[in-house]
C-alpha cells in the first residue's frame, strides 16, 4: 500500500520483503467501507477489481445456543447497510487477493514491483537519513542509504526490536484462535452474511470467501484448546449445534495462534517510521487489522512525498504519529470491545445483545469498525459540521463524484456555493490555485446542500490528498485559507 502511494506521488523508493514470494494465505478477510473509499479515491479500476471479486456483505448475524441446545439469533446483529458511505457493506475478500490487486495495479500503472527474498537485517540512524543492510537470497549483502525508512515488517517487527522501540502489550487472557479455510457443503444460512456463533464456552465465525470456500474462526480459552484435536472435528461439532446438515469438504488452510495486543510508544524515531502491525496489533474481532495498516500507509505516503518533493515542511511528517497513534489506540479499544462481547468465551445471549442494540452501542461499534468514524480532529474542535481532521464525504458535483474528481495527488479546494460562485471569489481562488499549482486543485459544488454551507453562505473546504479536511472556512473569510497555504505549503 505504501509502495503504491509513493509510486502514485512519483517518489523513488524500494520495497523489500524477506519472503521468497507473496503469501498465498487468506488472513484478513474483511475490507471495510473507509478502505473501499480510499481505493475509490485512488483509481477507478482498482476499486472495481475489489468490488467485482469480493462478497458484498450487509453485516453480521449472531447465533446463540444455550446449554439445553435451544437456538436463538439476532439478525442483523451488526448492520452495515446504513453506513454514511457509498459502500454500505463490508467486503469479504481474502488478503492474498487484496495484496495481489495492489501489486498488479502498482505494476500496471507504475511499472513497479516489490523485491522478494530480501531481508532488512540492520538499520542504523544517520544524521541525514538511514543506513539499511539488506540480505539477498543469494547471500549478497547490500548497504543502502535512504532518507526515510518505513518498517512495515509485521507484528514481530525486527526493526522495531533492533531499535529497542518501546511498546505496551498484553494478551486476551490466553485466548487461542484457530482459522480453518474449508469448503462447506449445504451451509443452510445466507452466504453473504458474517455468522458469529456463540454458546457455552465456544465462539465460531463462519464467512464465505470469493473462491467458494469458507473461513471458520474459533476462539477458545487456552485451557480448553487442545492442540491434539483434529480441527475439522472440533469445528464440525460446534457448527452442528447451530446449523443442521453441514458437511465439511476439502481444507484449504489451517492456522492456530494466540491473540495479543500491542501499541508502540511512538510511530517515529528519527527518520524511521513504524507502520501497520509493527506499530499496533489487536484481536481479529471486527476485522480491522489490515484496514488500519492500509490507512497508516495512506496517511504516511503523501506526507513523505510532499516533504521529499519540497512541497511541505518536514514538520508535516510529525503529524503521522499524532494522527495515526490515537487511531491505533481506538482500533485496539473497538477490537477489544467486540472480542470481550463475543469471543472471550463469556456466556452471552440474544436478550443481552438486543439490549446492547437498543442502547445504540452496537451501531457505534459498526461506525468504528467500518473506519468511517475515525478522524484526525483535534479535541478542541467540537463545533457542529465538518471540521479540520474529518473525513470528507463523497459528494455529487456537476462533472462527477468528488472522490472521482479528486483522483490526483494534490489538495482539493472545494468551493461550496448556495447557487453559483461569485465571480470575484472564483477569480481570487483561481489565482491562489495557480500560485500553488503543484499542490492545489479547485472544484466547485453549486447549489450545495445546506449542511455544506454556513448560514446559507458559501464555504471553502480544503481537502488533503488522503481525503481528510485540512481546513473549512467561509468563502468570505478566504484570508484563513491564504494563511493556511502560506504556513503549510510551498508555492
Ligand atoms: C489468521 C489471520 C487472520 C486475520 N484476519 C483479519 C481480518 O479479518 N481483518 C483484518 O483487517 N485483519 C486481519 N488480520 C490481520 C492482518 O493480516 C494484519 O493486520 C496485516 O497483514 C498486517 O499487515 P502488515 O503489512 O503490517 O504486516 P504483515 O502482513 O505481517 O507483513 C509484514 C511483511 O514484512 C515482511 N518482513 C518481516 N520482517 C522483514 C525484514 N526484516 N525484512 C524484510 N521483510 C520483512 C514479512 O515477510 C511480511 O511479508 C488477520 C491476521 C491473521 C494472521
Amino acid at each position: 500500500m505504501l509502495a503504491l502511494e509513493l509510486a502514485r506521488f512519483g517518489v523513488e523508493f524500494r520495497c523489500v520483503d524477506r519472503l521468497p514470494e507473496p503469501s498465498r494465505y487468506s488472513r484478513a478477510v474483511t475490507v471495510h467501507a473507509r478502505t473501499l473509499e480510499m481505493l475509490d479515491r485512488i483509481n477507478a479500476s482498482l476499486i472495481t477489481r475489489f468490488m467485482r471479486r469480493g462478497v458484498h456483505s450487509p453485516g453480521y448475524v449472531m447465533h446463540f445456543v444455550d446449554g439445553a441446545g435451544k437456538r436463538s439469533e439476532v439478525r442483523p446483529g451488526l448492520d452495515f447497510t446504513h453506513l454514511s458511505s457509498r459502500y454500505q457493506m463490508l467486503l469479504l475478500h481474502s488478503q492474498d487477493e487484496t495484496e495481489a490487486h495492489l501489486r498488479d495495479f502498482l505494476k500496471e500503472a507504475y511499472g513497479r514491483t516489490a523485491e522478494w527474498g530480501v531481508t532488512c537485517s540492520q538499520v542504523v540512524q544517520e544524521a541525514d537519513g538511514v543506513l539499511a543492510t539488506l540480505q539477498h537470497a543469494d547471500g549478497r549483502e547490500e548497504q543502502v542509504h535512504c532518507q526515510y525508512l518505513v518498517a512495515a515488517d509485521g507484528g514481530n517487527s525486527r526493526i522495531r526490536q533492533q531499535l529497542d522501540w518501546k511498546k505496551d502489550g498484553s494478551d486476551y487472557a490466553g485466548t487461542v484462535l484457530q482459522n480453518l479455510d474449508v469448503f462447506l457443503h449445504d451451509f443452510p444460512d445466507q452466504h453473504d452474511w458474517v455468522h458469529y456463533c456463540m454458546g457455552p464456552g465456544h465462539f465460531v465465525m463462519v464467512v464465505q470467501l470469493p473462491g467458494g470456500y469458507f473461513r471458520l474462526l474459533m476462539s477458545q480459552p487456552a485451557d480448553k484448546a487442545d492442540a491434539a484435536e483434529v480441527p475439522q472435528k472440533v469445528f464440525s461439532d460446534i457448527l452442528a449445534q447451530h446449523f443442521d446438515g453441514i458437511r465439511m469438504g476439502d481444507t484449504v488452510w489451517h492456522s492456530r495462534w494466540g491473540s495479543r495486543i500491542h501499541l508502540a510508544h511512538s510511530y517515529r524515531q528519527g527518520n524511521v517510521f513504524l507502520a501497520g502491525d509493527a506499530a499496533h496489533v489487536h484481536s481479529t474481532a471486527g476485522g480491522q487489522g489490515m484496514n488500519c495498516c492500509m490507512q497508516d500507509a495512506y496517511n504516511l505516503g503523501w506526507k513523505l512525498a510532499y516533504v521529499l518533493q519540497g512541497l511541505a515542511a518536514p514538520a508535516l511528517l510529525d503529524t503521522y504519529e499524532s494522527e495515526r497513534k490515537p487511531i491505533g489506540s481506538q482500533v485496539i479499544a473497538a477490537a477489544s470491545a467486540i472480542h470481550e462481547l463475543f469471543m472471550a468465551g463469556r456466556s452471552s445471549d440474544a436478550a443481552q445483545l438486543l439490549a446492547l442494540q437498543a442502547s445504540g452501542k452496537l451501531q457505534a461499534l459498526v461506525g468504528q469498525v467500518s473506519g468511517l468514524d475515525y478522524h484526525y480532529r483535534s479535541p478542541d474542535h467540537n463545533a457542529a459540521g465538518l471540521q479540520a481532521g474529518d473525513r470528507m464525504p463523497d459528494l455529487q458535483l456537476l462533472d462527477g463524484r468528488l472522490y472521482e474528481l479528486s483522483r490526483h495527488t494534490r489538495f482539493t479546494l472545494l468551493l461550496a456555493s448556495p447557487t453559483v460562485p461569485d465571480n470575484k471569489q472564483r477569480t481570487m481562488l483561481k489565482t491562489l490555485v495557480q500560485k500553488y499549482s503543484h499542490s492545489l486543485q479547485l472544484l466547485e459544488l453549486n447549489a450545495a446542500p445546506a449542511q455544506f454551507l454556513q448560514d446559507d453562505a458559501a464555504c471553502l473546504y480544503l481537502i488533503r490528498p488522503d481525503g481528510y479536511l485540512a481546513l473549512r472556512t467561509t468563502a468570505s473569510d478566504a484570508t484563513r485559507l491564504l494563511q493556511w497555504c502560506q504556513a503549510n505549503l510551498r508555492s
